[in-house]
C-alpha cells in the first residue's frame, strides 16, 4: 500500500508542544505503513507569516529526530497550480466571485430575521451567486465555491459524511453549516481550504494527520477534492494540548516555542498526549531508540487500510 502523510506548519510562529503532537503522530503514522512523510511550509497568508520561520520550524523537527523524506514544499510558490484549479472550478460555474463584505453578510442575515448564533462565524447566504444576479455591479472581492451546485451535479450526500480514525464517524451538511466559502480571499490571497486540498492532491497525501482543531474544515476539502476530481485521503485528527486557562495551546494564545534544547523531554511530553508511555528506562535514551519504539507501539484500532468496499474513501 501507498502511504504519503504530511506535516503542514504554517510560518506563523515557531511549533510549540502541541504543533509537535500532530508532528509526531504524523511522522509515526508515515513510519509504521512503511510510507513517505512530507512537511509542507503553508505560507499562503503572507501578512502572518514570520521571516525565518520556516527554517527554524524545520529545525525544531531536525532535533527532534523529525526529518521529511522529501523536498519541502513552499506554498508560496504554488501560485500556478491554485490558479488553475480556480479556473477549472469557474470554468464548471462552480465558483463565482463575491462582493460581499463580513458587514453585508450580517446585513443580509439580519433582513432575514436570523441573529447572528455567537461564537460561531455565519454561513454565507449565497447573495452573489449567480442564480441570485450575481455581483449587480458591485466590485468582485472574493471567489466563493458553489457548494449547492456541486453537491447537485456530483450527487454527493448531504450531510456529507466522514470517516476519522481517532474521533469516528463525522458528518457535516456543508451548505448549511459553512455555505459557499472562499477560495480566493478579498486580500487577493489564497485561502487555505484551495491551497491545502490542491497541495494534498498535487503531493499524493493517502493520509492527512493533524490537530483536532482543524477536523471541522474536513468536510468543506472532502467537497472541494470532488469538485476537482482528488481522491480523499484518511483522516486522523489527534488531540490538542491545551494550556493552563484550558483553551487550545495556539500561537495566538501565546503558546511558549518548543524548547528543542531538551528534545527528549519535548518529545515525551507529545508521545503522552497520544497515549504512547515513555519507553522503559533500561532501554538507552536516544532520540533514535525512542522514536522506534514509539513507532512499534503505534497501532490505533482503524489504522489498517480502508478500501471503498469497507465504505472507506473511494480512491
Ligand atoms: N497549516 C495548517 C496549520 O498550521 C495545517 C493544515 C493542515 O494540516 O491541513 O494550522
Amino acid at each position: 500500500m501507498v502511504y504519503r502523510g504530511r506535516f503542514a506548519p504554517s510560518p506563523t510562529g515557531l511549533l510549540h508542544a502541541g504543533s509537535l503532537v500532530a508532528a509526531l503522530a504524523s511522522w509515526l503514522d508515515a513510519r509504521a505503513h512503511d510510507g513517505t512523510w512530507l512537511v509542507r511550509i503553508e505560507d499562503v497568508d503572507r501578512p502572518r507569516c514570520i521571516t525565518g520561520a520556516d527554517a527554524q520550524i524545520l529545525a525544531q523537527l531536525a532535533a527532534c529526530g523529525l526529518r521529511p523524506d522529501a523536498p519541502v514544499w513552499h506554498q508560496s510558490a504554488r501560485n500556478g497550480a491554485y490558479a488553475e484549479a480556480l479556473q477549472r472550478l469557474i470554468d464548471a460555474g462552480w465558483a463565482y466571485p463575491c462582493a460581499c463584505t463580513r458587514q453585508d453578510i450580517e446585513a443580509a442575515w439580519r433582513a432575514r430575521g436570523m441573529p447572528r448564533t455567537r461564537h460561531q462565524a455565519l454561513p454565507y447566504p449565497g447573495t452573489c451567486r449567480p442564480e441570485q444576479g450575481g455581483l449587480r455591479g458591485r466590485p468582485a472581492r472574493a471567489w466563493r465555491l458553489h457548494v449547492g451546485r456541486i453537491v447537485a451535479a456530483l450527487d454527493l450526500p448531504v450531510p456529507l459524511h466522514w470517516h476519522d480514525r481517532r474521533l469516528g464517524a463525522q458528518a457535516q451538511d456543508v451548505a448549511c453549516a459553512v455555505g459557499d466559502f472562499v477560495l480566493k480571499r478579498a486580500d487577493g490571497l489564497w485561502a487555505y481550504q484551495l491551497a491545502v486540498v490542491v497541495d494534498d492532491g498535487a503531493q499524493g497525501v493517502t493520509d492527512v494527520v493533524r490537530g483536532e482543531d482543524l477536523a471541522d474544515n474536513t468536510a468543506r476539502q472532502i467537497v472541494l477534492q470532488h469538485a476537482l476530481s482528488l481522491p480523499t485521503p484518511r483522516y486522523l485528527h489527534t488531540p490538542l494540548v491545551l494550556g493552563p486557562n484550558g483553551e487550545k495551546l495556539s500561537k495566538q494564545n501565546g503558546a511558549q516555542p518548543l524548547d528543542v534544547r531538551d528534545p527528549l523531554a519535548a518529545l515525551a511530553a507529545a508521545a503522552t498526549v497520544l497515549d504512547l508511555p515513555p519507553p522503559r528506562p533500561t532501554l538507552q535514551a536516544t532520540l533514535h531508540s525512542w522514536i522506534e519504539a514509539w513507532g512499534q507501539r503505534w497501532r490505533l484500532p482503524d489504522s489498517a487500510p480502508r478500501r471503498a468496499a469497507d465504505g472507506g474513501p473511494a480512491r
